[in-house]
């Protein structure tokens, strides 16, 4: 796991935010986000799924 930006395959549209499927291109892990308006925010909560994950 890694601290890289993630690749961001798909995405689409629901109530008032964007989920999007990324994967890591290093070690091609795959998780989804779904975000809002708080772009800031979104990273925090990136980074604390991919710790979750790796625990
Ligand atoms: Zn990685």
């Amino acid at each position: 796991m890694c601290e890289n930006e993630t690749h961001v395959y798909n995405s689409r549209r629901k109530n008032g935010g964007v989920w999007r499927r990324r994967e890591c291109p290093n070690c091609l892990t795959r998780f989804s986000t779904f975000e809002t308006i708080l772009c800031n925010t979104l990273d925090e909560y990136v980074q604390k799924r991919i710790q979750n994950k790796k625990s």
